[in-house]
């Protein structure tokens, strides 16, 4: 299937109030115009210097979310690039955000980015860290928490991370019922390809799509 046929299935399908992102790691351009002419709305990217010529390209008739590990030596240009950081998850690099935001007047919605799946050296904060984060950044301008995110262990099938996706959901609701001044939790990304429909029974509302939409990564 082509990958206008591929998004427009995965609209049909999906709920409506689930957000749709197409993951475009190693997509060129002009695949990720074809996703875009055929309904996508936001497109993922992991890496800085891979957004820039898309983004020359297509432009802000869609949003750019970074969904990749940030470095703090790419902040600066990426805070010009995106309209959400899916992936924070130290204070640190939500410092560093809020100061370049700083400087060109622009607040930045973040996801805290869970390790579900408490893998060593991975991304992401523990969920039991996570509150500490989050009240920590609510005190930061230019940066507002929007919600949470996680990816689980790679090497897990789908159904083995029903149990990362419930945690991180649990956690979402808590934090949403704690009220936090100046955070917001609307958004729960979690999901890819093999996993998206495990994730929404878990109650996801955002998901990352890339193979579904492109093909197989080479
Ligand atoms: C690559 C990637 C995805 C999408 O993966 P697929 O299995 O191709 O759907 C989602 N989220 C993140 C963070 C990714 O890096």
């Amino acid at each position: 299937m082509s990958i206008t046929e591929n998004v427009k299935q995965l609209i049909a399908e999906l709920p409506q109030d689930v957000k749709l992102v197409a993951a475009a790691k190693t997509r060129t351009p002009d695949e990720i115009a074809e996703a875009v002419a055929a309904g996508i709305g936001i497109i993922g990217e992991n890496y800085v210097q891979e957004a820039e010529p898309a983004y020359q390209k297509i432009g802000n008739r869609v949003a750019w979310h970074f969904i990749g590990h940030l470095q703090k030596n790419k902040v600066k240009k990426a805070v010009t690039l995106f309209d959400m950081i899916e992936t924070v998850d130290s204070v640190e690099i939500a410092a560093e955000i809020a100061k370049r935001c700083a400087q060109i007047v622009k607040t930045m919605p973040v996801l805290i980015e869970i390790n579900s799946g408490r893998e060593a050296q991975k991304a992401g904060v523990y969920p039991e860290n996570a509150e500490q984060l989050i009240s920590a950044i609510a005190t930061m301008k230019n940066i507002r928490v929007t919600g949470l995110m996680t990816m689980g262990p790679l090497t897990m099938q789908a159904e083995e991370l029903r149990p990362c996706f419930r945690e991180t959901k649990v956690l979402f609701d808590r934090v949403k019922k704690l009220a936090l001044p100046d955070v917001e939790m609307r958004y729960l990304s979690m999901g890819m390809t093999d996993s998206y429909k495990i994730a929404l029974e878990e109650g996801a509302n955002m998901v990352r799509i890339g193979s579904k939409i492109f093909g197989q990564r080479a």
